[in-house]
């Protein structure tokens, strides 16, 4: 049993954090979405959000969540989590994911490094 992260009910919890009903919801604005931006091409988010009826947050956490892909949509964007550029995919923008890939590789190969060192330390004798 959990609580639905969307609107607070109780639920037999299965493998999302909301429940069927809601569920249930959103894939019904994603279809909405879906087509509106296929008959739109050229609307913005406020545009998209108010044909479709919902708030814009919903559809850029769909956005950010790869569930909707910007293809042809060239006028919806919103800001990156870190630079504030605009962005039409994921958290942050292309620039930034780029940096963020870098420093998580920097950080790995810092890690790895420590343990190789701290296993020498530790010293296996084996006799
Ligand atoms: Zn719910
Ligand atoms: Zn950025």
């Amino acid at each position: 049993m959990a609580n639905c992260k969307r609107c607070g009910r109780i639920y037999n919890r299965l493998r999302r954090d909301i429940c069927p009903q809601c569920v249930h919801e959103e894939e019904e604005i994603f279809l909405q979405v879906r087509t509106f931006l296929k008959n739109h091409r050229n609307a913005n988010l406020q545009e998209l959000a108010e044909g479709v009826g919902v708030d814009p947050d919903i559809i850029v956490g769909m956005i950010q969540d790869g569930r909707i892909i910007l293809r042809d949509n060239p006028n919806i964007s919103y800001p990156c989590e870190k630079c504030g550029k605009p962005t039409q995919s994921g958290r942050l923008c292309a620039v930034c994911s780029a940096e963020m890939v870098r420093d998580l590789q920097i950080a790995s190969s810092e890690l790895s490094a420590q343990k190789e060192k701290s296993h020498k330390g530790k010293g296996f004798y084996s006799r």
